[in-house]
């Protein structure tokens, strides 16, 4: 048989996708499957049905990580690995994560309907909690399995309401037996939508990311002096909402700044006593820092810390700064990145070498293994919201990508 002309079936991979959409459809068109909840317990329940259906061998390890493991000629070479996530945001979208897994799915049922012998095993996988909105922090399940994160630090932490990682595994049935722990592995590779708009823009197909970014997060916390609003004059007051605001315009400002590629957010605050009528006393808000360039990242934050601190003193609202988690800038592998660009090439798609700005459980998965990522556009460059959506065609194209290269890769000797 011609493997070239191997394609996937973009007819079922819509149909599983479109069935997946339907676990934890909400009102706006977008799905809602927080991880461990009984949504997240159904959709893995389909998942392994589809798993048993090409006769792939099903494992899951004691984070609840799913393993489809289909043999090849060589089972003792390392396998090549594909998958992503089935967990989803509050109020997500459609895509996010899920579209890897059907697609690495999609991958497989179409060597496994042509019968093709691959050199080395094959292993499709849904990594748990990639998403880390029901328990902090994110990409738990590829962490431990990496080696860098504690399993039983994970099987601690709570959600919302006190319940623990660990008792809601085991509540929807997968905790499984098998220890999370990594495997050699001969190739990662991770499909997933862009999540920006920058392949809409360029009027690209495939996303070719040559890593991701590094990831710094900090927390600040602000005190003021708290008073009734009316009498207190405007002069001397220690404000430590209007501090936060100085400090947020600086965060803001310092991508400009500094030059280079980078993105610097406040995205979270708390205000005390949040009331109209009393000055605010206590503020904490988040800072996340995000570049290719672990250095320009690091001096970006020395600038920043210096502004704070001068804010803080000219408002006269002593400030605490938490350095809370960094981690460095992720580069792929190159040989795999190539490949990725030479399959895109060759099956007639424009694509574009970029980086991801959003971390991903291939970033875990890059510190054991070759890894790399495919994109696919984000409608409006939306995600992370109901209205996330991507092209079917372009489903399809990522997923004919990622088929060729899972076989470029397995084929090896
Ligand atoms: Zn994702």
């Amino acid at each position: 048989m011609d493997l070239k002309k191997l394609r996937v079936n973009g007819k079922r991979l819509r149909n599983s996708l479109e069935e997946m959409a339907k676990i934890g459809a909400t009102p706006g068109g977008g799905v809602q499957r927080l991880t461990l909840s009984a949504e997240d317990k159904k959709a893995r329940g389909l998942f392994v049905n589809w798993l048993k259906e090409i006769d792939l061998a099903c494992t899951v390890d004691e984070m609840g990580n799913i393993f489809g493991k289909r043999s090849g000629k060589n089972n003792h070479l390392p396998p090549v690995m594909s998958g992503s996530h089935i967990d989803s945001q509050p109020k997500g979208g459609r895509f996010d994560g899920i579209l890897g897994v059907m697609g690495a799915l999609e991958a497989l049922r179409i060597i496994h309907d042509s019968g093709v012998e691959t050199e080395r095993p094959i292993i499709t996988v849904d990594w748990t909690n990639e998403e880390g909105s029901r328990f902090a922090p994110a990409m738990v399940g590829s962490g431990v399995w990496a080696g860098k994160l504690e399993r039983d630090w994970v099987y601690a932490r709570t959600d919302i309401d006190g319940r623990t990682f660990g008792e809601e595994l085991k509540t929807i049935g997968y905790m499984g037996k098998t220890s999370a722990e990594s495997w050699p592995v001969h190739a990662y590779y991770e499909y997933h939508i862009e999540q920006g708009p920058i392949l809409e823009k360029l009027g690209k197909t495939i996303g070719i990311p040559k890593g991701i970014v590094c990831l710094h997060w900090y927390d600040v916390y602000l005190e003021g002096t708290a008073n009734q609003v009316g009498p207190t004059p405007m002069e001397g007051r220690n404000d430590a909402l209007c501090a936060a605001a100085d400090m947020i315009l600086k965060v803001n400002a310092l991508p400009t700044k500094m030059g280079g590629n980078m993105v610097a957010t406040v995205g979270e605050i708390q205000n005390e006593p949040n009331s109209r009528n009393i000055i605010p006393d206590k503020v904490h808000f988040t800072v996340d820092i995000r570049s290719w360039d672990d250095d320009l990242a690091l001096r970006a934050w020395d600038e920043l810390k210096r502004d704070f601190l001068s804010i803080a003193k000219t408002r006269g609202c002593p400030i605490r700064i938490e350095e809370t988690w960094r981690v460095g800038h992720a580069p792929f592998e190159e040989k795999l990145v190539r490949r990725i660009h030479d399959v895109a090439q060759e099956l007639g798609y424009s694509n574009h070498v970029m980086v991801s700005g959003a971390g991903h459980d291939a970033s875990y998965m890059s510190q054991v293994a070759p890894t790399a990522m495919i994109f696919v556009p984000s409608i409006g460059g939306r995600s992370h919201v109901e209205v996330e959506n991507t092209r079917w065609e372009d489903c399809e194209a990522g997923a004919n990508v990622l088929l060729h290269c899972i076989l470029r890769s397995a084929m090896e000797e």
